[in-house]
């Protein structure tokens, strides 16, 4: 039997309710405990070297995938599909800039959402509890399907693991046009919010410390970083290099205490801040934050994720992003690093790999009271692959200038 649940501290937000499902949780959280690693502590420790190149300007990150991924996109071809993108697009900013990216999927493994509330209402009226990834619930709108159920967590496990063989077999050197891919491995990573999954997958590091096997690059949502709650905790417990989103309303004291708390060694590549301020709030609030950390800002990696301070909503009441915003944010976020002396480290996007059409253009088309027509994600709008190349060729024009 497992003791994983009862080592978890008490405050921890945004976690999913399992009862009456406690038996079955511990049985599962038992059967993880004995699994082979996903990742190996070797490759997480590689990524933290190149994340510690990017701090110094001379590499860049992209990190682009899902929002939230269904099992079922865990299909060979899925992957492949989302791998390529990702590697198409980092190759399109290293052949603009000459810098090389590093290159980090959010798949394999994003099967866990925060939400903003507990509770969705369907047109109908009717309220269900909320989708909180496929780890958890079903994305289905049924009472039934949205009960948490403690078994998904080793199909969670599984659709990684295969996700992650397949990725395996596509980073083997292939034929002389795929070179650069070849070269480049695909890091994966996803938000760190289940609390019994990430400790029963915690493993030894050849340190004498414990990494966190479930993927290579783990970062800790908006919604869950506060310094005395269990997922802070769990970031500072892990070797793997860490992300921590930051939203407009992160205060120097709070980013400080978190420098402190995650990276108290100052390890170059330990500890990435994505920024999300929004494209509006952006300009004053960073600046800000910068200056207030001042020397010490320079002990994590900075990247802007300009999607999620930047959700909007159509006249058809569909969730939706502006990409003038996200570009908007981007030129902020490379205007206040540069500013500041320090190099803008990255990018980190929700991308598709089909035409969706989840975003919009222009802040016009929000207007429109036809429902966007190619709606598929599960949880967030994304970009598609134009989109993403857009926002990417943007982003290697400000490095490059
Ligand atoms: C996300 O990355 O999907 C997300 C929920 O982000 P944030 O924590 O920045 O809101
Ligand atoms: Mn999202």
């Amino acid at each position: 039997m497992s003791t994983t649940r009862l080592l978890i501290p008490t405050r921890a937000a945004q976690q999913p309710d399992w009862a009456p499902h406690w038996g079955e949780l511990d049985t599962v959280l038992g059967e993880l405990t004995e699994r082979p690693p996903l990742v190996t502590a070797g490759t997480a420790a590689a990524l933290r070297d190149e994340l510690a190149f990017v701090a110094r300007g001379t590499a860049f990150v992209l990190q682009a995938g899902e929002c939230a991924e269904l099992f079922e996109d865990s299909a060979p071809d899925r992957v492949r599909a989302k791998a390529t993108l990702l590697h198409g697009l980092a190759d399109v900013f290293e052949s603009l800039t000459k810098l090389p990216v590093v290159r980090i999927g959010r798949f394999a493994g994003q099967f866990a959402k925060p939400r903003s509330s507990p509770w969705e209402t369907l047109p109908d009226g009717t309220v269900l509890p909320v989708y909180r990834g496929d780890a958890v619930n079903s994305v289905e709108a049924t009472e039934v399907a949205r009960r948490p159920d403690p078994r998904r967590l080793l199909r969670a496990y599984d659709c990684a693991g295969s996700a992650l063989a397949e990725l395996a077999g596509s980073d083997d050197p292939r034929g002389a046009g795929d070179v650069r891919a070849a070269l480049a491995p695909t890091y994966v990573s996803h938000e760190a919010l289940l609390l019994e999954y990430e400790h029963a997958l915690t493993r030894p590091d050849a340190a004498g410390g414990r990494y966190a096997s479930s993927a290579h690059f783990l970062w800790i949502g908006e919604r869950t970083r506060q310094l005395d709650h269990a997922h802070v905790e769990l970031a500072a417990s892990i070797s793997n290099p860490i992300g921590v989103k930051l939203g407009p309303d992160a205060s120097p004291a709070d980013v400080a205490a978190l420098l402190d708390r995650l990276n108290p060694e100052e390890r170059p590549g330990r500890l990435t801040f994505v920024v999300r301020m929004g494209a509006e709030k952006l300009p004053k609030r960073l600046p800000a934050l910068l200056s207030a950390l001042g020397p010490r800002a320079a002990h994590a990696t900075w990247i802007t994720d300009p999607m999620h301070g930047n959700t909007r909503q159509t006249a058809a009441r569909q969730k939706t992003r502006v990409l003038d915003d996200v570009l908007a944010e981007v030129e902020g976020f490379f205007a206040a690093m540069s500013a500041h002396g320090l190099p803008p480290g990255g990018l980190h996007l929700e991308t598709a790999p089909d035409d969706v059409t989840e975003c919009v253009t222009h802040e016009g088309q929000l207007h429109s009271p036809i429902p966007l027509p190619r709606y598929e994600t599960a949880c967030d709008p994304r970009l598609n692959p134009e989109q993403a190349e857009q926002v990417v060729r943007l982003a290697a024009e400000l490095t490059a200038r």
